[in-house]
């Protein structure tokens, strides 16, 4: 199909100082988890972005010298010459496809570790180090320090030029560089002249820019990333920094600050939610600029660019999610867009220092380990019919890749509707984005036509017997344990009959509730947060208990734990923290504190327990057990996935079912290449 013209504008050459971008889709700098400890797998997934049509992308940080260093955080490295050619892969293979390559150095000051070198972390003045709950504190740096950070920035800057990088940043963003902190009174109260007025604060980060633009700026443009917050929050300081710098980089990547808050998830903001607090900059700067606000609709890019809110449309996650968003709207093909569901799974791979994850992408950080293209799949190996017994994340994505090789595929479901959890989980307050995981993967099935699609059928061994397809896939999913069984408690202390105890499968079936309401939450993620929200908001009085100090420790690391916290306080939740789940009574439940102290009881109407759950695998051993009864049947291989092979996040349900799709009739058998990989040099 031919692109809407109203989309043209989209891809419009823009001029960034001395280069050009074939088009207006920038790929802003954003992390992956691997970096430096796995090269060319980083290499390989900014290829893929630059193949998919983004006219920019980045890279993530490249530490500039010794003195910032970010270990055991991935990050790139641009110390010294001998890191030219490592990195110097990533342009390479982002100019193959005609895109430039951008490249975002990067001095952390209080927010590194310096563990290797165990030199003091440095910053403005001597304050606490940002990065652990170690008791460090940042050297203040003297003259000959911020002589030091300005040289290495400038050499960084010039070994990223010979790299061949087009698009060179200084950063200030995050709140994770010497330069905001430099910028903030709260960190920085020096008495010298880089202390004080906002001039002097900003002294530094001027003679970075000036000398990077003299050293380099013949041929690459210089970048500044600037959360417009940064400095402690206040716009009115940021507003009058952009004025101040205004003509000096040749191009403003704008947002707001701090991660947490550029990245926010589809739980606490909408796409374009950063446009009210950047919408200024292109009022102030003749540069181009560019900024980011989870755009996954080509109206919505389209909206920014004609009301002149920005130049360039920014993207880190809708560019994991769907590497090809711009040859999707380039080719009419806006229904094929993989939309990003707002998640944040991709950010807790960083925070766990392991390769990004996608809910939505599965391809992703897989492109060279495994070889997977996120939009070509190998043809179908046999004429073999495969049946998939569940449709939700697993089943579906599993589906979906085996009817685009060309398989006929039949999807059965015991329930209403297709999306499994997915479908249910998305009902719960602020999850409706999540549908999207179902959503994409239906639309994507109705256009292949190779699919039989069966709801209201569920499957007992007999029935998958009886129908005789070689292949069968248990996508049976799993449900949540009413034993009291989890991370804590690893012997029931449930009878599992309590009438007054309710799993999240009964809240999401609808089940009544009498108050008071006890939430005990040994899951620690999002869903028994979310089900507190759902109750309050129907007017039940809502106790949430944890055996964790902090509600919620996993969402620390997809950085929604504050937010999420902050609301139950705003509903007035009240969270009881360090006690686990001893006894439910008639009227009363019962908690010990798991360090010994006091415990707690509380009244009781409902319990809600999120501990742990059981794979619904049942009917994959039955068939199991009926092995011998397969060769009759027509049957050649049962296998299950997701879920209802182990239990785990939604990403990883896809991850699965995406995999057994791809390696089905696989006569390559690919080895997977073990992570990390020794660096290449
Ligand atoms: P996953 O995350 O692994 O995809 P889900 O729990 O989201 O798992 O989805 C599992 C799906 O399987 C649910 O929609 C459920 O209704 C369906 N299901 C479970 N058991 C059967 C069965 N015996 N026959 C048909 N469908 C089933
Ligand atoms: Fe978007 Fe979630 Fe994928 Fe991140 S993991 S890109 S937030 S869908």
């Amino acid at each position: 199909m031919p692109r809407d013209p109203r989309y043209d504008v989209l891809f419009e050459p823009v001029k960034i100082g001395p280069v050009t971008t074939k088009n207006r889709f920038y790929q802003v700098p954003h992390c992956s988890g691997t970096s430096d400890n796995a090269p060319d797998a980083n290499t390989r997934m900014r290829e893929m972005k630059a193949e998919g049509g983004w006219g920019v992308v980045c890279t993530e940080i490249a530490e500039i010298g010794n003195t910032t260093e970010f270990w055991p955080f991935p990050s790139l490295h641009l110390w010294n010459d001998a890191d030219i050619k490592r990195i110097s892969r990533m342009p390479e293979a982002v100019h193959r496809h005609g895109a430039l390559a951008g490249v975002e150095l990067g001095h952390v000051g209080l927010a590194a570790g310096n563990r290797a070198s165990r030199t003091p972390p440095l910053g403005p003045t001597s304050r606490l180090t940002l990065e652990s709950v170690e008791p460090f504190q940042s050297k203040m740096m003297d003259k000959q320090d911020i002589k030091t950070v300005r040289e290495q920035h400038i050499a960084a800057a010039v070994r990223a030029k010979k790299a061949g990088f087009d698009i060179v940043y200084a950063y200030a963003g995050h709140g994770l560089s010497i330069f905001s902190q430099f910028l903030q009174p709260s960190y920085n109260t020096r008495s010298d002249e880089y202390g004080g007025s906002l001039e002097n604060r900003a002294r530094l980060l001027r003679e970075v820019l000036e000398g990077m633009k003299d050293a380099i700026g013949d041929t690459c443009a210089v970048a500044f990333r600037f959360g417009v917050n940064e400095i402690d929050g206040d716009l009115m300081q940021g507003q009058e920094l952009v004025e101040m710098l205004k003509d000096i980089p040749d191009l403003w990547d704008v947002n707001i600050s701090d991660w947490p808050e550029d990245s926010q998830t589809s739980r606490f903001s909408n796409e374009g939610f950063q446009e009210q607090q950047i919408a200024f900059v292109k009022g102030v700067v003749d540069k181009p600029v560019v900024s980011v606000g989870r755009f996954t609709s080509p109206d919505t890019m389209f909206s920014q660019v004609r009301r002149g809110v920005l130049d360039l449309v920014g993207a880190a996650r809708p560019s994991i999610a769907d590497p090809f968003i711009p040859t999707k709207i380039d080719e009419g093909r806006v229904d094929d867009i993989r939309e990003c569901i707002g998640c944040n799974v991709c950010a807790s791979g960083e925070m766990s220092y392991a390769p990004m994850r996608c809910t939505q992408n599965p391809t992703i950080m897989d492109e060279y380990r495994r070889g997977w293209h996120p939009e070509q799949v190998p043809t179908k190996g046999s004429d073999d019919s495969i049946l998939i017994v569940g449709g939700g994340p697993a089943g579906l994505e599993c589906a979906n890749i085996l009817s685009k090789r060309g398989y006929e595929v039949t999807v059965a479901d015991a329930r209403a509707d297709l999306g499994g959890r997915v479908k249910r989980e998305a009902a719960l307050p602020g999850l409706s984005e999540w549908l999207r995981v179902a959503d994409y993967r239906l639309y994507a099935l109705q256009q292949l036509g190779n699919v039989n699609l069966y709801t209201d059928s569920p499957l007992e061994a007999d029935d998958i017997l009886e129908f005789g397809m070689e292949h069968v896939v248990l996508a049976t999913g799993a449900t949540w344990r009413r034993d009291g069984i989890g991370r804590i408690n690893l012997t029931p202390v449930l009878s599992g009959d309590e009438a007054n105890v309710l799993t999240p499968d009964d809240i999401m079936d609808g089940a009544e509730l009498t108050g008071p309401v006890v939430i005990y939450d040994e899951d620690g993620a999002y869903l028994g947060n979310v089900i507190a929200e759902k109750l309050v908001k129907e007017g039940h009085d809502v106790t949430y208990v944890i055996p964790a100090p902090e509600v919620a420790p996993y969402l620390a690391l997809t950085m929604e734990q504050h937010k999420v916290i902050a609301r139950l306080m705003e509903l007035g939740v009240r969270m009881e923290r360090l006690k686990s789940l001893k006894a439910v009574h008639a009227d009363q439940i019962e908690f010990v504190c798991v360090h010994g102290g006091p415990g707690l009881t509380l009244p009781l109407g409902t319990a809600v327990v999120l501990t742990s759950k059981t794979p619904e695998d049942r009917v994959y051993q039955d068939l199991i057990a009926r092995k011998g009864e397969w060769a009759d049947a027509g049957i050649k291989s049962v296998s299950r996935i997701g879920d209802c092979e182990a239990p785990s996040i939604i990403a990883a349900a896809v991850h699965a079912g995406h995999r057994w799709a791809r390696d089905q009739d696989d006569t390559k058998q690919h080895v997977p290449q073990f992570l990390p990989m020794p660096l290449a040099q």
